[in-house]
């Protein structure tokens, strides 16, 4: 059991704040509502403690991005009410192990692991919500950076049908990460045009998982309603690598 230090709760309390205003003033420009947009904490590379900090500070959505990290971290806190979000590149060989913890996985990008995480999910006898990872990388950046996740816009719909032919997966609806040095307004833009034709075949996927640290601002303007908010909330990354 990781104890809480004081001082650490401390500091996350003020980063909480620190987003939660920048969050506010992000919504009053754009003319939206902060219920509409909810955050989700990224605790990757900080420890278990980290989590349960920000439990007692009433976040209740947790995520991780590599699953050798998150499942030992899930474990640890199994006593929180934690919603846990997947949100990095997942192997299908890990289906079993995500499957067996996350509520959501937000980086859904091929045939082959809509079918892993179907089965995995109807064997341990849970429902998992999954977001479709949409690729917003130019082609000419994506040859220079390599392959990121995510599938091209126009196969995002495709991916959309096949979350829904599984008993155990729930369609949410998409997620993306900003181009590196691209504009992330033109990016998020072309992320709600694409949730919004999903959602016009589903209307009841309406999750818009964009934005992070540095960019939560273009997120919200452009209809997120997820943020993923990693080192706003507990600083620089951790050595503590599970
Ligand atoms: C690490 C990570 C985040 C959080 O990033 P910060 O810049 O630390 O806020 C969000 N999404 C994904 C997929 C990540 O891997």
């Amino acid at each position: 059991m990781s104890d809480i230090d004081p001082a650490r709760t401390e500091q996350i309390r003020a980063n909480l704040q620190a987003a939660r205003d920048r969050i506010e003033a992000a919504c009053a420009k754009a003319g939206r509502s902060p219920s509409e947009v909810s955050l989700v904490a990224v605790t990757k590379t900080h420890p278990a403690s980290d989590v349960r900090a920000l439990a007692s500070l009433g976040v209740v959505d947790v995520g991780e991005n590599r699953d050798q990290e998150a499942a030992p971290k899930a474990a640890e806190t199994a006593d929180l009410d934690l919603t846990w979000h997947f949100v990095g590149q997942l192997q299908t060989n890990k289906a079993r192990s995500v499957a067996s913890y996350a509520d959501v996985v937000h980086s859904v990008d091929r045939a082959r692991l809509v079918r892993a995480l179907g089965d995995r999910a109807a064997e341990a006898g849970r429902t998992l919500t999954c977001l479709v990872q949409v690729n917003l990388d130019d082609d000419s950046e994506a040859g220079v950076l390599g392959p990121r996740g995510g599938v091209d816009p126009s196969d995002a719909p495709g991916i959309a049908d096949l979350i829904e032919e599984q008993e155990a997966l729930s369609l949410g609806g998409v997620m993306a990460v900003a181009p590196l040095g691209g504009d992330p307004y033109t990016a998020f833009g072309r992320l709600h045009e694409v949730a919004g034709r999903i959602r016009d075949r589903y209307p009841r996927a309406t999750m818009i998982s964009a934005g992070m640290s540095g960019d939560l601002e273009a997120a919200i303007e452009r209809g997120a309603t997820h943020l993923r908010l990693g080192a706003a909330l507990l600083g620089a990354r951790g050595t503590n690598v599970g």
